[in-house]
């Protein structure tokens, strides 16, 4: 029985049960949380405020239990670089609530790196993505389960290839799996895969999340004909695609036969500083981000895809065995 890295420890990957694929516990600027650490961070929930350390790790909390409530068992939590992953703060939510939560390495960028690796090549990159799997994160026994990169509005930038094709090197070397943020609007999906192809890494270990942010059934189906996972993952950030749209996206996927290729998530984030809380609280009200929650899919999605024709068979495989076929492809 193949097995997969959680922040508890590993597990048998047939104990992984239904998983959210992609969630954040919390994501800040890691930069700005060590030089002004009395700005903390930003509740992204209802209303947003000021929280401090204890008040990120409630709201972690609160996510991890409203996904239990609703027969979730695991997590895959992709913050990595820049996000301010910190898996000590995850295994502290893991064993406070008994959730699942599966760590990853990578850089989390749309373009800018430090000097560190401008004068560091690909391969001493793919070093530390490999240490993370094989040896343990931030000082941790803690080990990733799968890589992460992104690229974004600016594209497939030649730091955002060096990204890339560090991640593929080291799925190439670990046998682990790979989710890389897209961007839809920018079409950055074909050729992400495309490095990860070069780079000999199989289409069966990619994942190209945010595709749902997306409804052009011909530039998903270009990415499905390659052979690679997508995620269907921001559900509730109506500011990409609203929720009706993401749903008749999906509904048409299935119909055409890729339950086995996608994952319904919704990339929430118990904590984002990213906006002043005026500003997050207004794309909260004004729909941008309306019901964006870690239960959104439960709550709201799953009932509209049964209505719209959607068999338990076709959830099982999306909820259940895509993340146990991926994770441990
Ligand atoms: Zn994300």
């Amino acid at each position: 029985m193949p097995t997969v890295e959680t922040v508890t420890g590993p597990v048998d990957a047939d104990e992984l049960g239904t998983t959210l694929i992609h969630e954040h516990l919390i994501f800040r600027d890691e930069a700005v949380l060590v030089q002004w650490p009395h700005a903390g961070t930003v509740k992204e929930s209802e209303p947003p405020e000021n929280v401090d350390e204890e008040g990120a790790f409630e709201a972690a909390l609160e996510s991890a239990r409203a996904v239990l409530e609703h027969g979730v068992k695991t997590i895959a939590e992709p913050t990595a670089m820049f996000g301010g992953r910190d898996v000590r703060f995850s295994r502290r939510v893991a064993e406070e609530t008994g959730l699942q939560v599966v760590p990853c390495t990578g850089i989390y960028t749309y373009d800018y790196l430090p000097p560190y690796f401008s004068f560091r090549d690909e391969d001493a990159m793919a070093d530390l993505f490999v240490h993370d799997i094989e040896e343990g994160i931030q000082g941790t026994d803690i080990k990733a389960a799968f890589l992460k990169c992104a690229a974004d509005e600016p594209g497939v930038t030649p730091n955002i290839e060096k990204v890339h094709r560090a991640v593929a090197r080291a799925s190439v070397r670990t046998g682990k799996s790979i989710m890389a943020h897209s961007r839809p609007a920018s079409q950055t999906g074909p050729r992400q895969v495309e490095i990860f192809l070069e780079e000999g890494v199989a289409p069966e270990r990619i994942q190209i999340a945010h595709t749902g942010d997306t409804d052009d059934l011909d530039y998903i189906e270009g990415l499905l004909r390659t052979g690679v996972y997508i995620g269907m993952d921001r559900y509730g950030l109506n500011i990409f695609l609203p929720l009706d749209r993401r749903n008749a996206t999906v509904t048409a996927l299935l119909e055409r036969g890729y339950a086995e290729r996608m994952f319904l998530s919704q990339d929430f984030c118990a904590t984002l500083d990213w906006y002043p809380p005026e500003v997050g609280r207004q794309l909260m009200e004004q729909g941008a981000a309306k019901d964006w929650s870690m239960t959104l899919v439960f709550e709201q999605v799953i009932p509209a895809l049964r209505e719209a024709g959607m068999t338990d068979d076709q959830l099982e495989t999306m909820m259940v065995s895509n993340a146990k076929r991926w994770l441990t492809a």
